[in-house]
């Protein structure tokens, strides 16, 4: 089975907001295992939404439609497909009872386009919107499946999630089960990593799909089989198979992040942490806040972004800054145990470099030095990176978090095995 989304909205063509809901939905048929072969996006215009339709239709097997389900006149989604497939729209007394509901709790009268919401393709599921007014739809005829779904991501998503994924799901199963599993890596390019894997990738049932994101790659292994428990035992073989080879730079699997990961590893192991950051400027401590659990681990720490806050908050010497610069080994080492002595912590952090797009203090743009400090002693690592500011920026948290872990894990602190 195949599938194409086409995004219905003219915002989209206009470049004024992203289309998330594709990149959405293509995440969760992946999971499914359903291949999506195109894209569209097309505005609220009926004749060319029509063109759309019968170009996906020539081409795959489930349409998915993002948007035009709201009440306005450039809605026009169910309408245009109603009179494509000759489907009546009929009312959803369900869907018009939480539309009444809707304005009844806020007070208001009903609009009149509003109750154009509660039309529905006649003949199909009904998918519940539990986040808005209008609902979506799953309807079947004996060549394809048209899914609508509401624009808003914060209706769509878990309207996908809960009503049309499980749906999806029975129906490209035959009553089967598909898992996947997704394994993360740190420390390794994209294109290494499927050198190492690269025979692995060409199976059918589990198939092996690499995946990347700011300096970070995954593999994600999709088994289909009659049930969860044999679909697992296809899986097993490959992880291990793929550990043997890549395990080194394997952090995590399924929902973990490194940031996740470290304070996985702080708390179990009653560590606590303080970090110095200067090009960052909090954004490594603000990572880990993300992670509920946290304020175990994470004691504080400070921004010191200029020189001068550099000496007076953590009483870096003058000497030192002068003699090797802010962007140094030295500079670095000496945030991170200085905060680790300030904030009372078991690990010091510090993080300082040239984030871009200039050079600083004679290092290049993208030179960037990580202080570690543990116990008595202080590590320190360079990374000179390629990236624009931010990426640059976020790659320094990245890759500080990996090397605590790693720091963690050869000093024989971490339970990091327990992801094997
Ligand atoms: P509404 O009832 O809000 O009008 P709708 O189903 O008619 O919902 P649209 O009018 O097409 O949907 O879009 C509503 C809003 O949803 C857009 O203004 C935009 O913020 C968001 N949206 C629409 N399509 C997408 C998309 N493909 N990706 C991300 N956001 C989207
Ligand atoms: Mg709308």
């Amino acid at each position: 089975m195949n599938a194409e989304i086409i995004a219905v909205g003219s915002e989209l063509l206009l470049g004024q907001i992203n289309n998330t809901n594709a990149r959405f939905i293509s995440n969760q048929l992946t999971e499914l295992g359903i291949s999506i072969y195109h894209h569209t996006v097309v505005g609220d215009n009926p004749q060319r939404l029509k063109q759309a339709i019968e170009i996906a239709e020539s081409r795959a097997d489930i349409l998915i439609f993002s948007g035009g389900l709201g009440p306005t006149k450039d809605d026009l989604t169910k309408e245009t497909i109603a009179q494509h497939l000759q489907v009546a729209l009929v009312q959803d007394d369900v869907a018009m009872d939480s539309i009444q509901q809707f304005f009844d709790v806020r007070n208001r009268v009903m609009t009149n386009n509003s109750k154009k919401q509660a039309l529905v393709l006649e003949g199909c599921t009904v998918l519940p919107n539990h986040h808005g007014m209008a609902p979506g739809m799953f309807y079947q005829t004996d060549k394809r499946l048209y899914i609508l779904l509401p624009g808003p991501p914060s209706e769509l998503e878990p309207m996908f999630q809960m009503e049309a994924k499980p749906l999806l799901a029975s129906i490209v199963s035959d009553g089967g089960q598909i898992v996947s599993k997704v394994l993360r890596f740190y420390g390794i390019g994209e294109a290494a990593l499927e050198v190492e894997v690269e025979d692995l990738l060409a199976l059918k049932n589990p198939t092996v799909a690499p995946l990347a994101s700011v300096g970070e790659v995954m593999l994600r292994i999709t088994a289909r089989a009659d049930n969860e428990q044999h679909a697992d035992d296809l899986i097993a073989p490959i992880q291990q198979a793929i550990i043997a080879r890549v395990g080194k730079f394997m952090y995590g699997v399924d929902n973990d992040s490194l940031a996740s990961k470290l304070v996985e590893i702080l708390v179990q192991n009653d560590l606590t942490i303080a970090a110095a950051e200067s090009l960052t400027a909090g954004k490594f401590m603000a990572e880990l806040a993300t992670i509920p659990g946290v304020s175990a681990a994470l004691q504080g720490g400070v921004v010191v972004y200029n020189e001068e806050m550099k000496r007076q908050q953590l009483d870096i010497s003058q000497y030192l800054l002068e003699r090797y610069t802010v962007v140094s080994a030295e500079c670095a080492a000496a945030m991170a145990s200085q905060v680790k002595k300030k904030f009372v912590a078991d690990i010091g952090v510090g993080l300082t470099g040239a984030a871009g797009p200039d050079a600083h203090d004679g290092s290049p743009a993208g030179t960037i030095w990580i202080g570690i400090a543990l116990d008595d002693d202080v590590y320190t690592y360079k990374l000179r990176l390629t990236g624009q500011r931010n990426k640059n920026r976020l790659v320094a948290v990245k890759a500080t978090q990996n090397f605590i872990i790693q720091l963690l894990h050869e000093r024989g602190y971490s339970k990091l095995k327990n992801l094997l």
